[in-house]
């Protein structure tokens, strides 16, 4: 096979700084708003006060004016006081729900901060509306809370809460972990049957009906690096992950590939011939994007957990120069194919203390800064130029198609930034 990837220098030895301080980071819950587009028969009902309604209906955004697959059934202060059993009316509320939505095949209780803090048990009452619901509906639980988790480990959460009840199987069938937008999820599954490997299940499905099976004999690839939880529960169930770098670029997709293709024995010749067109198209969209990107410095805020794969797509394939790569967690098991690749930087950083780091991007004035919400207005007033973390994962950017796309939303700001340079000279 016809891959160059020797890594430059690789930083999977070097030192980590990690930081234990205050973060700025949504919290899981975020997370139902790609999920709740993707399993289209699950709905999503958080156990949580009034400002988790806001925080999913603003995230939401124009979801809202449709009839949504998810909801907050809201604790109040009698809840709160332990003056009311939540219990029952929790059943009172999924009951009347279920009554009203037939469509639901998978219901998630979501944890949030209000109902870990009352300690409200929603695995028990997940399993005692499993058996009043069943067959016709599934209940599970997990927690979005926002205590000690950043907003990615939402998809994470849900996900791992699918694995101990997915059915056991022994065929030998590849399973891509994460959840892709559909029409990216297609192309990947169109290039994984070109290449004739198959069987190949997704989780999570679309459709209850389509739930994969796990095994022994099951492999599995994660479409997603924040999946430490769903990792480690599939590995539990028996099945065995292809270590490889995230389908980010021409060189991440290539890689990816690769690594399920050397597990199935594909033939070099089959591989270089079905990846060889989209790998060109690849590079060309990202070329486009290069020439703005090359040559620019980049730091990272801990945010979307993305933060390794990008930093090795926008180093390597579009020439920029990571000052500090920030990381709310670092699973070495995950990301160490991607830490062979990167080039050294100069700081590779775990976990926040927003105060150090914002001190740290204020002395490095990266040309582009990657942090969340909170923090790139200030930022930006003070002169740095940001991309919005969040914008990663409501924008389709896995996969060869989406290599330009990917390569554009960081191309966008400098761009901008440029042409208001310009725009105050011009107007001096
Ligand atoms: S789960 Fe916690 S952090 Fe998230 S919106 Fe609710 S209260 Fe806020």
């Amino acid at each position: 096979m016809t891959v160059a990837s020797s890594p430059a220098a690789g930083c999977r030895d070097l030192p980590v700084l990690r930081e234990r301080g205050q973060r700025e980071v949504f919290c899981g819950l975020t997370g139902i708003i790609w999920l709740h587009r993707k399993m289209q028969d699950a709905f999503f009902l958080v156990v949580g006060s009034r400002t988790c309604a806001h925080l999913l209906q603003s995230a939401a955004g124009v979801m809202i004016f449709a009839e949504p697959r998810f909801g907050t059934a809201i604790l109040e202060e009698k809840d709160l006081a332990g003056l009311a059993d939540a219990q029952v009316e929790l059943d009172r509320e999924v009951a009347r729900l279920l009554a009203r939505r037939p469509d639901i095949r998978q219901l998630f209780l979501v944890g949030s901060c209000p109902s870990e803090v009352i300690k409200l048990d929603l695995a028990k009452a997940a399993e005692r509306l499993s058996a009043a619901h069943a067959p016709h509906v599934r209940v599970l639980n997990y927690s979005g809370s926002g205590i000690e988790t950043t907003f990615t480990q939402g998809e994470d959460a849900c996900l791992a809460a699918m694995v101990p009840v997915l059915p056991v199987t022994q065929a030998r069938e590849l399973l891509l972990v994460g959840a892709l937008p559909d029409v990216v999820e297609d192309q990947a599954l169109a290039l994984l049957a070109a290449l004739g490997i198959g069987p190949v299940r997704v989780l999570p499905a679309r459709r209850s009906d389509d739930i994969p099976a796990v095994g022994p004999n099951t492999v599995f690839a994660l479409t997603q690096p924040f999946l430490g939880d769903t990792h480690a529960a599939l590995t539990r169930r028996g099945a065995r992950a292809i270590p490889a770098p995230f389908p980010f670029g021409e060189e991440g997709t290539t890689l990816w590939l690769q690594a399920i293709a050397t597990e199935f024995g594909v033939d070099p010749a089959l591989f270089d011939h079905v990846t060889a067109a989209p790998r060109a198209r690849a590079r060309k969209a990202v070329a486009a994007h290069a020439g703005t990107l090359r040559g620019h410095s980049l730091f990272f805020f801990p945010d979307s957990q993305l933060e390794i794969p990008l930093a090795r797509f926008l180093a390597r394939e579009c020439g920029m120069h990571p000052l500090e790569v920030g990381t709310p967690y670092l699973h070495r098991d995950i990301l160490g194919p991607e830490l062979d690749l990167l080039p050294a930087v100069p700081v590779l950083s775990e976990g926040q203390d927003v105060d150090r780091q914002l001190d740290r991007a204020r002395t490095a004035r990266p040309d582009l800064t990657v942090c969340g919400l909170g923090l790139a207005n200030p930022l930006e007033s003070e002169g740095l130029t940001t991309k919005w973390a969040i914008e990663l994962v409501f924008t389709p950017v896995h996969f060869y198609e989406q290599a330009g796309d990917l390569a554009a939303l960081f191309s966008r700001p400098l761009r901008r930034r440029a042409l208001l340079a310009r725009g105050l000279e011009a107007a001096e």
